[in-house]
Parts: structure tokens; C-alpha cells; sequence
């Protein structure tokens, strides 16, 4: 349980309700900011401003997927009014308390290390992407199936990258009949892939396999599907990119090319909030139990 423990949850969507549901079951005390346009009740949650007091004596700072933008400014979409997270919040932080995001830009990653705070990024743990994973891959075939007039059954489907995103979306493909390609750059990878069923290639040899390809899943989070591919690519190839913005394609050359293109980020959230939202909360709460746990403060 996580009686005693005090808790701050800045901003955020509907996967912070999950978050929230867990951390009140476990008789956490849980003071939320950004959500004062959500009519429904919040299981005994307390609805704050945001006030500098707030940070005074909590043991945990929860920020939603994203963390802040480049100036500190927190999502949250049940609000509409500005939060920004600033030096003096951090500050005011006792120093064992931890903060927790899905992902941190240069910003918070700066303000915590000034305050010497630790931050967790979520999204980097294995555990949080194999399982964010499965809603990517469902996110990504709802995509495909969107923008195409054929179906994923007997297509020509292109995965680069054999990660923990490039892994479930292969699989997930192959489960629905499509003849699946995974570039790799890897040995073990490439003979992996083979094993299971797809057809393995190497990336440096990518402009050789674009030729007959309808999809194309990019997961690599570098410049890789270059002006070069999409001239190689059939007119009907359609890519999608979930690779973290920027992406890996050459967007502007896709579009002069007249391939359709798009980058496709926070799938999870977009298509299985709750799902999202539930891999979140199951994750933090076991890390806040931990760490309370450490501190001598469960029961
Ligand atoms: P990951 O497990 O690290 O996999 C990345 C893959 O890219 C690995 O196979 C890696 O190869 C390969 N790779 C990296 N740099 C490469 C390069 N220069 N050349 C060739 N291959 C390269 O990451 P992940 O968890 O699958 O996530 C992949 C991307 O998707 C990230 O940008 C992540 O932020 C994003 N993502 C997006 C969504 C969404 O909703 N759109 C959801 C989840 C994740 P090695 O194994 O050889 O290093």
C-alpha cells in the first residue's frame, strides 16, 4: 500500500485517470492539477492550482507522457489554463522526491539535474516499450488500414528496425497474412527474423527492397527512408513513420514525389488510452511502492 505516501500529478490525458485510479486504490494521498474541465469524479484524488506550496513535501512528482515542452510547459487536456513547471517548483522539491514522465526534453532534464533530483523517464524502461508496443503496433495497422485500398492480408509490408517497436509490429503484420520484410542492421537480428517467418535484409542494402513494397513501417529513430528510397519505392507505397519526431523519412520529398507519408507518434495514447494509461500506472505505481518501500514508509 501506499498509505502516507504524498503524490503530485501535474497535467496529462485521459491515460493519467488510470494512473490516478491505481494510486488512490493503493491509499496513496494524490493532489492533481489540470483537470479542472473533467466533470467526472476523480476517486479521491484532490483538484489543486497550481501553487509553488504544492512541491513542499511530497515524495513523488508525476508528469504525463511527454514531460514539459522546451519551456516547461506540461499537457493537459482537461485544462485550459497554462502550466508551466519552473525552476523555483523544482526547487521547492524535497530531495528524495523523485519525478516520473513517460519521456524528458533537454528542459526538465536540466532543471532536475540542477536541483539534483532524480527524474525517470518511463519510456525508456524495456518492461513500459514491449508492452507499449502492442497498442504502437494496433495503432500502426489502423493506419495502414486507413490510408490504403488494399488489405494488410497478402501485402508487401516493409518494418525497419527490429527493436522492441519493429519486433510486435512484424509479428502483429505476419498474424494478419502479410508478407513481412525486416530491415536490420545486426546479425543475430537478421537471423532472428528469419527464423520467425519474415524476410530479413540488411538496411544497407535498403534501396534494393523498396522496389515492390506497399507498406512501409519505419521505426528507426534516424534519417532513413531518404529521398533516395522513396525513388525507389512504387507510387502506391504508403509510409508510415513511428519513429520519435522528427522521424526517419524525407517528408518534403515524399510529398513532391507524390507518396503519401506521414509520421505517427504517441500511438498508445491515441488509440488505447486506457490500455496506455493502465502500463503507466501498473509500472509507477510498483516504482513509487519500491522506492517508498526503501524509505521505510510502506505498510
Ligand atoms: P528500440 O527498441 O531501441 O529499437 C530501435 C531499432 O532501430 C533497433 O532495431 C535499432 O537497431 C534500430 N536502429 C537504431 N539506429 C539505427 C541506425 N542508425 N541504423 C539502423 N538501425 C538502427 O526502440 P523502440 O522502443 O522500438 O522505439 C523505436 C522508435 O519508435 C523510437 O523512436 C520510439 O520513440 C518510437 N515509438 C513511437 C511510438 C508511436 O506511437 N509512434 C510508440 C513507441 C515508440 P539495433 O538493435 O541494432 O540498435
Amino acid at each position: 500500500m501506499l498509505t502516507g505516501v504524498q503524490i503530485l500529478l501535474l497535467g496529462g490525458d485521459a491515460r493519467q485517470l488510470e494512473v490516478i485510479r491505481k494510486l488512490t486504490e493503493l491509499d496513496a494521498t494524490v493532489t492533481v492539477v489540470g483537470f479542472e474541465g473533467l466533470h467526472s469524479p476523480l476517486d479521491g484524488a484532490i483538484k489543486a492550482e497550481l501553487e509553488p506550496t504544492l512541491f513542499d513535501a511530497i515524495d513523488a512528482l508525476l508528469l504525463p507522457a511527454v514531460g514539459t515542452d522546451d519551456t516547461g510547459l506540461i499537457p493537459a487536456v482537461f485544462s485550459d489554463r497554462e502550466l508551466k513547471l519552473t525552476e523555483e517548483h523544482i526547487k521547492r522539491l524535497p530531495k528524495h522526491c523523485k519525478v516520473y514522465a513517460g519521456m524528458a526534453k533537454p528542459y526538465l532534464r536540466q532543471l532536475c539535474n540542477n536541483e539534483q533530483i532524480e527524474l525517470i523517464e518511463l519510456f525508456d524502461r524495456d518492461d513500459v516499450a514491449i508492452y507499449n508496443s502492442i497498442p504502437t503496433a494496433e495503432g500502426a495497422l489502423m493506419m495502414a488500414i486507413q490510408n490504403t485500398d488494399i488489405t494488410i492480408h497478402g501485402s508487401a509490408s516493409m518494418v525497419l528496425g527490429f527493436g522492441r517497436t519493429g519486433f510486435t509490429l512484424a509479428r502483429t503484420l505476419q498474424g494478419l497474412g502479410a508478407n513481412v520484410l525486416v530491415g536490420v542492421r545486426r546479425t543475430e537480428h537478421f537471423a532472428r527474423a528469419l527464423e520467425m517467418g519474415f524476410k530479413p535484409f540488411y538496411i544497407k542494402d535498403l534501396v534494393s527492397f523498396a522496389r515492390n513494397i506497399d507498406l512501409l513501417f519505419n521505426t528507426i529513430p534516424t534519417m532513413i527512408v531518404t529521398a533516395q528510397i522513396i525513388a525507389n519505392l512504387p507510387s502506391r507505397a504508403v509510409i508510415i513513420d513511428l519513429a520519435s519526431k522528427p522521424g526517419g523519412t524525407d517528408f518534403r520529398f515524399a510529398e513532391k514525389r507524390g507518396i503519401k507519408a506521414m509520421l505517427a507518434p504517441g500511438l498508445p495514447g491515441v488509440v488505447a488510452p486506457k490500455t496506455a494509461g493502465r502500463i503507466i500506472a501498473e509500472c509507477l505505481c510498483q516504482l513509487i511502492l519500491d522506492d517508498s518501500t526503501e524509505r521505510g514508509n510502506g505498510i
